[in-house]
């Protein structure tokens, strides 16, 4: 014996049973609901009491039901139409977010678009020496402390003016 099984089995008669009464009280409903509103309106014509309007005040009830049993019953068949539509929208959102999660992406590596590569220009990681872009070295030979420091004004070592 598989419960798992059964109980899948079970379920699926539950989403079954759903279906068929929520389209049978929908059905019922709406059967219900045009009868009513039939009378009430043939009754103006008529000058008659509209006898059957009972029949809407029934009606609407059981196709508010109805169809709550109809969305307990196609919840799976809903979701999965929602999900197939939105996908595509997804994607599209994707394609316009990618640059700014790329941005995102290189600050987190480290990439602050500081550390300007002086041979190519690309940016390059805090920490790194030589460029990965173009494999020229982003550090240069302080000339008062002669420390391999990187590329900019003054020497991050010593504070000497490396640029004239
Ligand atoms: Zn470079
Ligand atoms: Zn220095």
């Amino acid at each position: 014996m598989n419960d798992n099984g059964n109980k899948h089995f079970g379920h699926e008669r539950t989403k079954k049973i759903l279906k068929i009464t929520g389209i049978i009280v929908v059905s019922a409903g709406a059967v219900l609901t045009i009868i009513g509103l039939v009378s009430f309106f043939s009754a103006f014509g008529g000058g008659e009491a509209p006898r059957l309007f009972w029949c809407t005040l029934l009606g609407l009830p059981m196709l508010g039901v109805g169809g709550m049993i109809c969305m307990l019953g196609f919840k799976r068949e809903i979701t999965r139409y929602v999900k197939n539509e939105s996908v595509p929208v997804i994607n599209e959102a994707g394609e316009e977010i990618a640059p700014a999660v790329g941005a995102i992406a290189d600050a987190a590596r480290g990439e602050s678009g500081e550390n300007l590569c002086p041979h190519c220009g690309k940016p390059n990681t805090d920490e790194a020496k030589f460029c990965r872009h173009c494999g020229g070295e982003l550090t240069v030979t302080c000339p008062v402390c002669g420390e391999k420091v990187k590329d900019g004004k003054f020497c991050d070592n010593c504070g000497a003016k490396l640029k004239q």
